[in-house]
């Protein structure tokens, strides 16, 4: 299968209820021979009324982030978990991830990125669960943000979703780093000088 033929099945995807409450369903966007993908949980209201990836407030945000960082959107492929909005941003239900989540998979196996970039608990949730990675409790959760997890050939390097700056400013910092981080590990893949990498 080629990407044009499953963004075609996602556009016109009805498999569950948010295809009743949703204006566009959101592929994939950026390179089709990206090394990194970022993976999101689901569009905003921004993004499902004009039909494109991190347009909205949290699109700002990452804009920004990737900029300070020096990693261009051209350079990377970015989806969501769920491609359907979320009624008044509710969290997405465990049949609903199941379903749609073929789809990530899918992306996943085309466009064969080397690092995994999950934002937020429930892509990272999906993505520890997918590669066996066990899932820190709640207490502990917020140590994984930042962290390099070794994943056969690849790497998973969890991330807070850009929105959660919306709501706290003052963990801006600690994205700028981990943003820049991205781009080492970025660059060093591009490289191929895995051994350089710190892990853990
Ligand atoms: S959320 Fe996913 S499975 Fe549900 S309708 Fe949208 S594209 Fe289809």
């Amino acid at each position: 299968m080629r990407i044009e033929d499953l963004n075609e099945k996602i556009r016109k995807c009805s498999k569950c209820r948010l295809s009743e409450t949703r204006m566009n369903a959101l592929c994939g966007e950026g390179a089709l021979n990206a090394r990194l993908l970022l993976i999101a949980q689901a569009p905003g209201e921004t993004e499902d009324r004009e039909g494109k990836m991190f347009i909205g407030p949290s699109g700002k945000v990452l804009d920004e982030l990737l900029e300070i960082a020096a990693v261009s959107r051209g350079k990377i492929y970015m989806t969501n978990l769920v491609k359907c909005m979320l009624p008044k941003y509710r969290k997405p239900k465990q049949d609903e991830i199941e379903i749609c989540s073929k789809y990530l998979d899918k992306e996943i196996e085309l466009i064969d990125p080397k690092i995994l970039v999950p934002l937020g608990y429930f892509a990272i949730k999906y993505i520890f669960e997918k590669n066996a990675i066990p899932l820190p409790s709640k207490g502990e959760f917020h140590k994984i943000y930042g962290k390099i997890i070794l994943a056969g050939d690849r790497k998973i390097f969890p991330l807070k979703h850009p929105a959660a700056v919306l709501y706290n400013d003052s963990i801006k910092d600690e994205m700028i780093k981990n943003y820049c981080k991205m781009r080492v590990l970025l660059n060093n893949d591009e490289q191929e000088i895995p051994h350089s990498l710190e892990v853990g």
